[in-house]
């Protein structure tokens, strides 16, 4: 069983870095002042031992609580003040121990007020993008799609006798359906089949969506079943040369989203079934929202794939018929 917050640990593991790479800078700087004004660490050093010195004199019995809490506050403050005197006497303030902060909003800890902070998903967005890079090797740039780009006028709005409404019409419920799934992702939980021939826009909008949603800090990860399934074979026979190739599995299964393209187009095996099977389902399980992309229609899924995974296809998601003209001939007709 795969550890739900794997990936959560992954990107929490960077902030306890950045802290210790933090710490250890300010330390090399402390080391540096100390070196040049060795007064400083004099002090630093009393400072750092005042109150194991009072609380020895409270054992003793010489001093009361009280007078030993505004004593022992005099000293304090009596020391920053010498300190802060021989710094400037150097010409240096305290800023010359200060690192900034990666991140001055949270201060390198990834959540405001209990919530993640606008870095973190900045952070889970680049690590969604590298991991489905890392599988096809390609860098996926979904920065220009956007749904305001979508163009309607490729789908003709002659009503479409196989479902009965105009390919633009239809194109149009879909879109509103994807966008939807994008508004209310993270409060609601869906499935999404998306299917049709060739060029009818399937991927773009699928683009336009996971464009969406790693800007809003999701975990999203895109990719075509061919190089998913390659992937995750070569994982299962420990023939992966990527690094943190397990990491990367447990991303394909644990990210809030996954969209398989092209669906339909890997090798069917006894092995892929299976393997389709165990992550459709283990997402299935883990409320974990998938997104199908195929030119297969709902008999071809029956034909290509098991019953189990046809069955959780068809029941588990929601249907979306693309109908049209591939967009990529009409574009070459229009001399776009
Ligand atoms: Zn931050």
């Amino acid at each position: 069983m795969l550890s739900a917050s794997a990936i959560e640990k992954h990107i929490n593991s960077e902030y306890v870095h950045l802290a210790n790479t933090r710490r250890e800078l300010e330390q090399e700087r402390l080391n540096t002042v100390y070196a040049l004004i060795p007064e400083v660490e004099e002090i630093d050093r009393a400072i750092a031992t005042v109150g194991v010195r009072y609380s020895t004199k409270i054992i003793n019995g010489n001093i009361t609580a009280s007078e030993l809490a505004s004593s022992m506050e005099a000293e304090l403050d009596e020391l920053k003040k010498k300190r802060a005197e021989i710094l400037a006497k150097h010409g240096m303030n305290e800023d010359v121990f200060a690192v900034p902060y990666e991140c001055a909003i949270c201060k390198d800890t990834g959540a405001v007020n209990g919530k993640k902070c606008t870095c973190y998903k900045q952070k889970m967005k680049r690590f969604m993008a590298d991991a489905a890079s890392r599988i096809s090797n390609i860098p996926i740039d979904f920065e220009n799609c956007s749904f305001k780009n979508v163009d309607f006028s490729f789908y003709s709005k002659d009503a479409d006798p196989t479902i009965g409404v105009s390919p633009y019409d239809n194109a149009r419920n879909i879109y509103r359906t994807c966008l939807d799934f994008c508004k209310n992702f993270g409060n609601s939980y869906e499935n999404l089949y998306i299917y049709g021939p060739a060029g009818v826009g399937k991927t773009y909008l699928t683009s336009c969506m996971v464009a969406q949603l790693l800007n809003a800090g999701h975990g999203v990860i895109y990719q075509t079943a061919y190089k998913l399934f390659n992937f995750l074979e070569d994982c299962h026979f420990n023939r992966s040369k990527l690094n943190n190739a397990e990491l990367l599995k447990t991303a394909i299964y644990d990210c809030d989203l996954l969209i398989i393209d092209d669906f339909g187009t890997e090798f069917i095996t006894s092995y892929t079934q299976s393997a389709l099977f165990d992550l459709l389902n283990t997402r299935l399980l883990e409320k974990k929202s998938t997104i199908i992309n195929s030119n297969l229609n709902m008999n071809d899924v029956r034909n290509t794939y098991t019953d189990r995974v046809s069955s959780r296809i068809m029941g588990d998601f929601t249907l979306l018929r693309f109908v049209g003209d591939d967009i990529r001939l009409l574009k070459k007709e229009r001399n776009m």
